[in-house]
């Protein structure tokens, strides 16, 4: 029992991570009687790699047939799809169109079609290179025909996250922010985890740290893989971009990435990327001259009017791959833990079924779920997509609350109103980033440079009159 402070808080079951698995995760658990916190080192859910991504909900039509990733895609794009409409998460069924760009990859269609259909999706249809130009008139030279996968859609990534934790929330889950878990002692009632704001107690305990899920497992003494940072880097164009496609439009993939692909957003741009970098700094998220240049040269090949449009942002998001071709999910149940590691560049769309996935190895381990205690909300999530009313064009909301009349972000139309239900409500923003994840604010052409006093000043003000009560342990 070394290390363990019986003072300590304790819960039933212990999450580390805030992203978007360990938030799916939080949200499965929540209903049934159990204490559950989520341990995250940063201030904000959906912090590290859920926030940068390309937001593709995939039907999984290319994954490793067989594999566990392959069958919580597939069950995942469901669960996700039914939840968005629900919770009002911004999603566009565009579907996709993979594009072959050479003989060698127009050889390859059949053979992605048959790939398709052992992962059970079964839509997909080889096109001719005249089909393929009369739905996709601006592609470039050389297109050689093509595979429509009418399934695959865009969605938004950072609402996801918010709403299966503000439903966690609802129930009682604990969110502790800054708390790095940094120490686990295993002992005969469960672990005792290490952090700087103080020890914590679980019976249950889950990995789901993203990058550091390798890290945390050899916290937990386990060797079983290793995970090595995939950089991903995307430009984001202008929205007067976005009537160059209709669908996503997709490369041939390979054995290490799905490759470059163009793809609208829901908040109505259009996204090039990602590259795919093996690197070694978990935190080396910045663009870098030659990402962008390889990206400039595919976009150039694939779409060549979208180099014409402004460019409004670029990105990088870091993918959690491993020595390993497969999701690292592995019980240990003389520990009482799970890992959930290696969630690599799907996990977005897969993240309901992993959580359904992980709660059924808690349970064939031993836990006991039971129901009966107070059901979680589902959140009425705040629309961000272009597609649904958003608050400032909304009539009937303006009338009730004037303030979704007042826009303070003018590029991407963010009204007062919204800003103030992001700094006060149950899961309150506390800076700028998570201000901009909750509703679009200062992510616009101008980047802030017109409304950032404002939005600040709003912030700060906000959050002062609103106390954080959601980074205690000991509450
Ligand atoms: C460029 C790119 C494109 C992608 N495109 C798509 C896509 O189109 N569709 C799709 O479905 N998926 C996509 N993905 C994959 C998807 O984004 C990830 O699989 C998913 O976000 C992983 O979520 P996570 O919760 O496992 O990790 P994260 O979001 O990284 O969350 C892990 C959390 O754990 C915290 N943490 C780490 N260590 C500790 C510790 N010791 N103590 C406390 N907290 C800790 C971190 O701060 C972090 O917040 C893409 C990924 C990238 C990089």
């Amino acid at each position: 029992m070394s290390g363990v402070n019986v003072d300590a808080p304790a819960y039933d079951v212990a999450i580390i991570g805030a992203g978007v698995v360990g938030c799916a995760i939080a949200r499965q658990l929540a209903r049934y009687e159990l204490s559950v916190v989520v341990l995250e080192r940063s201030s904000d859910v959906g912090n590290g790699t859920s926030k940068a991504n390309t937001a593709i909900l995939h039907t999984g039509f290319d994954c490793v047939p067989g594999s566990l990733e392959s069958s919580l895609v597939k069950r995942g794009y469901e669960l996700l799809g039914a939840y968005a409409d629900e919770a009002g998460i911004a999603v566009e069924r565009t579907g996709g169109l993979l594009v072959a760009w050479d003989e060698e990859q127009s050889e390859a269609l059949p053979g992605l079609q048959e790939k398709a259909s052992k992962n059970g999706y079964h839509q997909t249809r080889i096109l001719s290179t005249e089909e393929v130009l009369n739905r996709e008139v601006n592609l470039g030279q050389g297109v050689r025909g093509g595979l429509e996968v009418p399934g695959e859609s865009i969605i938004c990534p950072w609402s996801t996250v918010l709403a299966y934790a503000r439903e966690a929330i609802s129930v009682g889950v604990t969110f502790a922010f800054n708390t790095e878990v940094t120490g686990v002692v295993f002992n005969e009632d469960g672990q005792c985890l290490t952090t700087p704001l103080g020890n914590v107690r679980s019976s249950w305990l889950i990995n789901a740290a993203g990058l550091f899920s390798g890290q945390v497992d050899g916290l937990c003494d386990h060797d079983d893989f290793k995970v090595t940072p995939r950089r991903g880097e995307l430009i984001v164009f202008d929205k007067l971009s976005r009537g160059l496609i209709s669908s996503i439009i997709l490369p041939v993939p390979t054995s290490r990435t799905k490759g470059v692909l163009v793809a609208p957003t829901v908040y109505g741009n259009l996204l090039l990327g990602p590259t795919a970098d093996d690197i070694d700094d978990p935190f080396a998220t910045a663009t870098t001259e030659q990402g962008i240049a390889r990206l400039l040269d595919a976009g150039r090949k694939v779409l060549p009017r979208l180099l014409d449009e402004e460019v409004t942002a670029l990105y990088a998001g870091l993918r959690a791959a491993t020595d390993h071709q497969d999701y690292q999910i592995r019980s240990h149940p003389n520990q009482s833990y799970v890992c959930v590691g290696g969630i690599r560049s799907t996990g977005l769309t897969a993240s309901m079924a992993i959580a359904e996935y992980v709660v059924a190895l808690l349970v064939s381990d031993g836990l006991e779920l039971i129901e009966g205690g107070p059901l979680p909300k589902v959140p009425n999530m705040s629309p961000l997509g272009e597609m649904q009313l958003r608050r400032y064009e909304d009539g009937d909301a303006i009338a009730v609350d004037a303030e979704y009349g007042s826009i303070i972000c003018h590029c991407e139309r963010v009204t007062r109103g919204e800003i103030r239900d992001a700094c006060t409500g149950d899961l309150p923003a506390r800076d700028i980033g998570a201000l901009r994840r909750r509703t679009r604010a200062m992510n616009g052409r101008c980047q802030g440079f017109y409304c950032a006093a404002e939005v600040v000043s709003l912030l700060a003000e906000l959050s002062a009159a609103t106390p954080a009560t959601l980074t205690g342990l000991t509450e």
